[in-house]
């Protein structure tokens, strides 16, 4: 057996969390993984998903070799790089040339690195000229972006790691951390042990295993965020727990707030939640009489019809209380992806540009557009996920380019995107796997490196950079995202800017950081002191980090002053609305949809590991026993699951954790592990208005035994 001689320290390509990983490998190929004891996520630790990485590497779940077909009625075949991209970019070019550059579109994703992402923003933006460019995160992060940026004027999560285990009291609301962030759930475990006071509040329709730290658990109906926050601020109000001199010096909108949720009163709000008064009024006190008061969200707040107005009446409980800016308090979004926040930051999403500048500001426009050296960047609107798949749908897209996402099972309304990809008339996927249902469309396939075989930056939910280091080469022909993506750009340059000089001219990830850092500077998220060398001195740090700075900054808004025109953060007040599908006799149960402990995503990495199957071994529909009974159903029956856009068959289970009329299945089986699509062939794109995010956590369902 080769033995491991090396070690390299990276990071974790699953969640936000961003932990720390030292690499064990021989130079070649990787036989180890362990914690990195002195990463600040993780101190050395490590959830089962992290821990089995170095199982991960099956090549025969890879793709190896660019592979091309010339029409969809045929197969594809093995071709070279040269051959792909100068083909790609001929394709492209003749696209935007004939139909315009709106005709194109890129759909990235949250495991990209930074650097993956600023070449393929400059790509889109500078040299094709469209704002087509959107990414995962938009399923995942994009309600909170537009939560913390009407509240508190920029997209930045204010706290760190330490203050989840410096509060005295959290509020956990639609995240089941002890899932989905099980690491950071690990440290607050720890920290309950040495301090049991503390009080978690944990919010969710189901009685999820973080669950098992609550001190109160609230289980909300599904969707009713935003009146159990109004309702927790009337009872603020009504009590006085409110943190007036706060509210008067640094805040502004309170009265319009205030004159809103006197309607939420404490039984219109328990009526609405399908909660008791009794804990709503204990929710409210351990809130307003705790000395600090952190709160943590994820999908359960944020992929709603209402994601953006959730996110903002979170927020509003802590401006009521002057709970924001000091140890152990404030707002704390916990990041689905690894870097997600990265994406944000380099602009990856269609209404945004790099630095947190927007697409819609002629100012920021010009300002990149000067820095980047091209006369002017697109004004027109981009398309959010599900509208750029519905364009692609309709024909008005016609060359798409994903890389490292499987929309085909992660999208909302998944026939449809189906459709979308079947029609598409040419669709590149560029990805570590072939095994993806997305992958199944593509027209050209690009080998993609993975985890350890790759150099980039990540941000993680705390706002800290970290450093991820290649420590084997990419199997086959397999070619760093960055690298692919400049390869190609250089090829369309020919075609749409010939005889000029690169705009690609890059030679490492490296030198894409330090052009994109520059963006930065004087910005919310300055970066502008950070270098991949200074990462390798430093260690991880946490922005802003400016030019010349020795530290990163742990924690924001402690003077009080917020980035907005007026320097005040700003009370936000919409009434709550209720979600999109209604329960109704032929749909009487609503569908919740989430993650399982040992899986991530549509499992083109953690499906490879036998062991990450031994929590759960197949998908499994959860149902309350009564409504197994009021069906005359038994647990390990098949069941046909239906709502307004498909079905799927599948195994019942009872679970008490979940509330009856409700049903629950996990987001990651696709259609290799179902019958039908997959779980996501129920969901419906209904999105929230201002972050575009989809409700893929609210949909009306009903099950019969087949
Ligand atoms: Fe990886 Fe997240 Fe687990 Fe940490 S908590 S090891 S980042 S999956």
């Amino acid at each position: 057996m080769t033995r491991a001689t090396e070690t390299t320290a990276s990071t974790c390509c699953y969640c936000g969390v961003g932990c720390g990983v030292l690499i064990e490998h021989d130079g070649a190929t990787i036989h180890g993984v362990a914690g990195d004891p002195n990463h600040p996520a993780n101190y050395g630790r490590l959830c089962s998903k992290g821990s089995t990485l170095h199982l991960t590497g099956d090549l025969a779940a890879r793709a190896l070799y660019p592979e091309l077909r010339l029409g969809k009625a045929l197969a594809r075949a093995r071709t070279d790089w040269d051959s792909a991209l100068d083909h790609a970019a001929a394709v492209f070019a003749e696209t935007i040339r004939e139909h315009g550059p709106d005709s194109v579109a890129f759909y990235i994703s949250g495991q990209l690195l930074t650097e993956d992402y600023y070449a393929f923003n400059k790509l889109a933006r500078a040299l094709v000229g469209t704002n087509n460019i959107d990414s995962n995160s938009r399923l995942c992060m994009s309600s909170a972006v537009v939560g913390y940026k009407r509240s508190l004027g920029a997209d930045a999560p204010p706290c760190s790691y330490e203050d989840i285990e410096q509060s005295d009291c959290l509020l956990i609301a639609g995240s089941n951390m002890a899932y989905a962030h099980p690491v950071l759930f690990r440290r607050l475990e720890a920290a309950k042990a040495q301090r049991p006071e503390i009080k978690i509040i944990v919010v969710d329709p189901r009685r999820i295993d973080t669950c098992e730290l609550a001190d109160l658990h609230l289980a909300i109906l599904p969707g009713t965020d935003v009146a159990l926050c109004h309702g927790i601020l009337h009872i603020l109000l009504w009590e006085g727990w409110i943190d007036r001199a706060f509210i008067d010096t640094h805040t502004e909108g309170f009265d319009a707030l205030k004159a809103l949720v006197r309607d939420y009163t404490p039984a219109a709000v328990a009526d609405i939640c399908g909660i008791s008064v009794e804990n709503l009024q204990s929710c409210a006190e351990l809130i307003g009489k705790a000395p600090s008061f952190l709160s943590l969200w994820c999908m359960g707040l944020n992929q709603s019809s209402s994601g953006s107005a959730k996110n903002s009446a979170l927020i509003n409980l802590h401006l009521a209380t002057g709970q924001i800016g000091k140890v152990g308090a404030g707002p704390f979004s916990l990041t689905g992806q690894p870097n997600a926040m990265g994406g944000r930051e380099t602009g990856s999403l269609a209404n945004l540009l790099p630095g947190h500048r927007e697409a819609g500001n002629a100012e920021h426009r010009a300002e990149v557009a000067a820095y980047w050296g091209v006369d002017a960047l697109p004004e027109a609107p981009g398309l959010s996920a599900v509208e750029l798949f519905e364009a692609v749908r309709t024909g008005k897209v016609k060359a798409l380019w994903i890389a490292c996402t499987n929309p085909a099972q992660s999208m909302p309304d998944q026939s449809k995107i189906h459709e979308a990809l079947a029609t598409c008339p040419f669709v590149v996927v560029q990805e570590a796997y072939a095994t993806t249902e997305t992958c199944r469309y593509a027209d050209l396939l690009l080998p993609a490196a993975g985890w350890g075989e790759k150099e980039g930056s990540v941000t993680n939910s705390e706002r800290r950079v970290s450093h991820v280091r290649r420590a084997v080469p990419a199997p086959a022909e397999a070619r760093a995202d960055w690298a692919i993506v400049c390869d190609f750009a250089r090829r369309l340059e020919q075609h749409l800017r010939p005889g000029r000089s690169s705009l690609f001219a890059f030679a490492s990830p490296a030198a894409l950081f330090d052009e994109y850092k520059v963006l930065t500077a004087g910005r919310d998220l300055d970066l502008s002191g950070l270098s991949h060398a200074l990462l390798d001195d430093l260690g991880p740090q946490q922005w802003p980090f400016p030019a010349g700075a020795s530290a990163g900054t742990p924690r924001l808004y402690g003077d009080g002053v917020f980035p907005t025109a007026s320097g005040r953060a700003r009370f936000v007040a919409d009434a709550y609305r209720a979600p999109q599908e209604k329960r109704e006799a032929r749909y009487p149960l609503t569908l919740n949809t989430g993650r399982l402990r040992d899986q991530w995503h549509g499992m083109s990495r953690t499906g490879t590991v036998a062991r990450l199957f031994g929590h759960v071994e197949e998908a499994m529909l959860s149902l309350h026993p009564d409504e197994l009974r009021r069906r005359r159903l038994a647990s390990g029956e098949l069941v046909r699951l239906r709502s307004r856009r498909g079905a799927l068959i599948l195994p019942v289970q009872a679970d008490e954790s979940v509330r009856p009329g409700q049903a629950f299945l996990p987001m990651h089986w696709g259609d290799r592990f179902l019958k039908g699509l997959g779980t996501n062939v129920l969901t419906l794109p209904a999105c929230d208005p201002l972050s575009k995010q989809p409700e893929l956590k609210h949909a009306g369902a009903e099950v019969e035994k087949v």
